[in-house]
């Protein structure tokens, strides 16, 4: 499709990644299964094997134009990278990329509001394997230069965080990283390229859990790594050793999803955003952790590096405990209770971070939300519902 260079995130991901060749002409690029690929002779076969197999029919394990559509069209989203390859999840996703670049001895440097699971990785796998793992205050910043010791390899960012939403100071994490000759390494599932081009502030891997805005629609586990040309090729070495791959019909669900990816993300944000405001207005709220709100760590930084927010967020409540917060999420009609976000339904959860390093206490237990593409008021209504039944519970 479009070769040009000029055109907005909005109009590139509906572009991005239809070639011709993979599409053969329609409009949303099929499915293609395939383990075996078949060859002419002998001479054939040992030709397609030769060098650069990224985008050949080679054999299934290393994909077929469904996956190299999707792969193609997240790389086109993040000016300056050098190729994405994707997984069957998130966390597929996450472990590979960091296989990739540490090795035993080294240690990385993880920040402590990490998603749960990457945690998990460090404290078994990595350490089983002799890597070992320092936790960093999200709100570190430039002060990340003096936990970079001799055998620091590699700092894992995730902003915002986890659960608690803190926005990391990326550019100067990025450039303490540079000035030591470390490598970074982005969770951006939450902003996705189109609010956080993460290759462009100087990430060398930016990973998505595609199972969330990606896919968009609760029906598919997917993961992306997109890395710049210095890392790029130990990625794909590393996938293609760990036989990481994605299925075609998951890619494809992909490939469709994200051409809508743009307008159902600035819904989430509208509709997140009203929420907000009227969540941080309620007397039974004690505190709102939405990265364009002022009650959120690092909300200036958000102001300043994210062209937009997306419809995921938690806030506190005030003088609760677990019965009562129990009480208010079992009372909300138009919320399902679950785990994964990004899908076009509203989700609530409790939850209770673990933290090694950082700030725990938020005021209040959180309950985390992820705004669907229900209308607004619908949703304030029930959340007023709720907070009813909240409030007889906490007397
Ligand atoms: C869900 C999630 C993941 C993991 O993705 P899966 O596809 O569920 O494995 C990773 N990081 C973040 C921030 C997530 O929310």
């Amino acid at each position: 499709m479009s070769k040009r260079d000029d055109i907005k995130p909005a109009t590139r991901v509906v572009t991005a990644g239809r070639r011709r060749e993979w599409t053969q002409g329609i409009v949303n690029p099929p499915v293609w299964r395939a383990s075996t690929v078949l060859y002419d002779s002998i001479a054939e076969m040992r030709e397609t094997g030769r060098g650069d197999t990224t985008h050949k029919l080679y054999y299934g394990r290393r994909g077929t134009p469904t996956q190299w559509s999707l792969a193609h069209a997240l790389t086109e989203l993040e000016p300056g990278a050098a190729g994405t390859l994707l997984y069957g999840s998130g966390v597929a996703a996450i472990s590979t990329a960091l296989l990739s670049v540490l090795g035993p001895g080294d240690e990385l440097l993880l920040v402590d509001s990490a998603y749960e699971p990457t945690r998990a990785l460090a404290n078994g796998l990595l350490k089983r394997f002799g890597i070992s793992t320092r936790l960093y205050d999200p709100m570190i910043g430039a002060g990340i230069a003096d936990l970079i010791g001799d055998k620091t390899r590699a700092i894992f960012l995730e902003s915002p965080g986890s659960l608690t939403f803190e926005v990391q100071d990326v550019p100067a994490i990025v450039a303490a990283a540079r000035a030591r000759g470390l490598v970074t390494l982005l969770d951006n599932t939450w902003a996705t390229p189109l609010y956080f081009p993460a290759i462009e502030k100087g990430i060398d891997l930016t990973i998505l859990a595609a199972t969330k805005y990606v896919v968009g629609h609760s029906d598919a586990m997917l993961g992306s790594v997109t890395a710049n040309a210095e890392w790029f090729p130990r990625l794909r070495a590393t996938t293609y050793q760990l036989g990481q791959t994605a299925s075609p019909d998951d890619a494809w669900l992909g490939a469709r999803g994200i051409r809508t990816m743009a307008v159902r993300l600035a819904q989430h944000e509208r509709s997140a955003l009203a929420i907000a405001h009227w969540l941080a207005d309620r007397p039974e709220v004690a505190r709102v952790l939405h990265p364009a709100l002022p009650s959120c760590p690092g909300h200036d930084l958000f102001v300043r590096d994210f062209a937009g927010s997306t419809g995921l967020f938690a806030f506190a409540l005030a003088d609760g405990d677990e019965a009562s917060r129990a009480a208010f999420i079992d009372a909300l009609d138009l919320f399902g209770i679950g785990f994964s976000w990004g899908g076009y339904e509203s989700l609530a959860i409790p939850c209770d971070p673990v933290r090694s390093v950082a700030e725990t206490d938020f005021g209040g237990p959180l309950v985390r939300l992820h705004i669907g593409l229900e209308e607004p008021d619908d949703l304030i209504a029930d959340l007023d519902r709720a907070f009813s039944l909240f409030r007889d519970r906490r007397g």
